[in-house]
């Protein structure tokens, strides 16, 4: 089967990210509200993300591709994006994105959160939960940044964590 051309758009391109890796960069001024780019991959049931979710944990715990592209469609479906040719999976997280994602009819697009600047970078709110938060470390450099990838909505719970840990370290040292 022949891959599919890598997603583009007329807003923004692929370039070495402050972030990390490669990321998406606005190529002009992007007004709030734009759709940026799909969100493109694969269509499956929870049943086969959370057997897919496994098989990635299982990869990260043994030092390879732990890479999570997972995105919730609606109650039954999730959307796979770890597709070469998805080029919106390079969207790095930060804890202050300046886009989100929106879910017209089973689609998923990266939108202007606010006016973004030529050459800013695009990131947008991974939205992990805290399970597995030591695994994702955050390099946004937003000042808002509490240094792990969680979505906005736990992060209280991540801050809780974090200064138990930190109270826990005090106790620890002589
Ligand atoms: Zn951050």
């Amino acid at each position: 089967m022949n891959k599919p051309a890598p997603t583009t758009s007329p807003w923004a391109r692929v370039r070495r990210s402050k972030i990390h890796g490669r990321g998406v960069i606005a190529r002009r001024d992007i007004p709030s509200g734009t759709r940026i780019i799909e969100y493109v991959g694969e269509r499956i049931t929870k049943a086969e993300s959370e057997r897919r979710d496994e098989a990635r944990a299982a990869r990260a715990a043994s030092g390879g591709d732990g890479c999570v592209y997972f995105f919730e469609l609606n109650k039954r479906h999730d959307l796979d994006g770890h597709m070469s040719w998805n080029t919106a999976r390079l969207i790095n997280h930060s804890c202050d994105p300046n886009c989100e994602s929106e879910k017209p009819r089973g689609r998923i697009w990266i939108t202007a959160k606010r006016d973004i600047a030529a050459g800013e970078e695009l990131t947008f709110d991974y939205g992990f939960d805290v399970e597995n938060w030591r695994e994702h470390p955050c390099r946004c450099g937003s000042p808002k940044c509490v240094g792990y990838i969680v979505a906005k909505s736990h992060r209280w719970r991540l801050r809780k964590r974090l200064a138990k840990d930190r109270r826990a370290s005090k106790v620890k040292k002589p």
